[in-house]
């Protein structure tokens, strides 16, 4: 049955900073396509309390700049679920500010979570998919690879994700023959904790609405429907690409 091509029944996912935001929409979605996920982040929120109360998933905490975190988060789901399938490396921060006082610890904070840590993630991640031959990684992205934002100023950001669709890419590349799948998901602006202080900025909130075509945010779980399709066998023809839901945003 085709419809059935974008059920996750049988798969173990791993899901970075699916405690909020779009991470736990993806968390709750692949739950319920029939996934058993781990939940990782630094803080078990309610949300992801409420979710892992269901045999379905389960918590594991980390901070993913903790070089010990990837392997040990690796570990875990291995042993609660005997298995990994697919890698959703979601977890990430914003920082944003003049590129002349942008200062080194800021640089390193948004470096190591948004690159270095799904770098290590995936390598670590990927070592049981080689042993099966089989699995799926997906990179949450952005727009903000591709453009320049505004009005707000974020070169480390930016640049953080470019290096997150080029990992994408060149990973696809090298494991394409080896039945491991490697794509990005590029979101635009999306309502979350992180876009929050933003979309309350009536100047920052113009500017985001004017630029998007659709004249709206995105949601969570509307990331998380495309981060559906790209981690189920649905996509099986699909590798090393980034996939943009941005309301038509780079469009223009
Ligand atoms: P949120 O701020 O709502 O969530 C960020 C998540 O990342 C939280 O779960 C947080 O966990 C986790 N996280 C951050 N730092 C660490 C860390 N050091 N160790 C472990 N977990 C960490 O943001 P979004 O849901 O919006 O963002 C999710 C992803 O989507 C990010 O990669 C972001 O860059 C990307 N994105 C978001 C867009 C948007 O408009 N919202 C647009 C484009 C891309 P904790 O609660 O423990 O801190």
């Amino acid at each position: 049955m085709a419809l059935e091509q974008f059920r996750l029944d049988g798969k173990v996912a791993l899901v970075t900073g699916g405690n909020r935001g779009i991470g736990l929409a993806i968390a709750r979605l692949f739950v319920e396509a029939g996934a058993k996920v781990m939940v990782t982040g630094r803080s078990l929120t309610a949300d992801a309390q409420e979710l892992c109360a269901n045999d379905c998933a389960a918590w594991v905490a980390g901070d993913v700049t903790d070089p010990a975190t990837p392997e040990r988060i690796v570990a875990a789901t291995l042993d609660r679920f005997g298995g990994l399938d697919i890698l959703v490396n979601n977890a990430g921060i914003a920082d944003s500010g003049d590129f002349h006082d942008f200062d080194d610890a800021r640089l390193a904070a948004i470096n190591d979570t948004n690159f270095v840590a799904p770098f290590r993630i995936a390598r670590a991640a990927i070592k049981p998919m080689l042993k099966k031959q089989s699995g799926v990684i997906l990179n949450i992205g952005s727009i903000s690879a591709e453009v320049a934002n505004q009005p707000q100023l974020q070169v480390a950001y930016n640049a953080s994700k470019a290096a997150v669709h080029q990992m994408t890419r060149v990973m696809a590349f090298e494991y394409a023959s080896r039945g491991i799948r490697v794509n990005a998901l590029a979101p635009g602006y999306v309502v979350s904790d992180m876009t929050k202080g933003g979309i309350a900025n009536a100047a920052w909130n113009k500017v985001w609405t004017e630029n998007t075509p659709m004249g709206r945010f995105g949601q969570p779980e509307e990331m998380a429907n495309c981060a559906l399709f790209l981690c189920a066998p649905a996509s099986s023809y699909v590798t090393g690409t980034v996939l943009t839901a941005d309301g038509g945003y780079t469009t223009h």
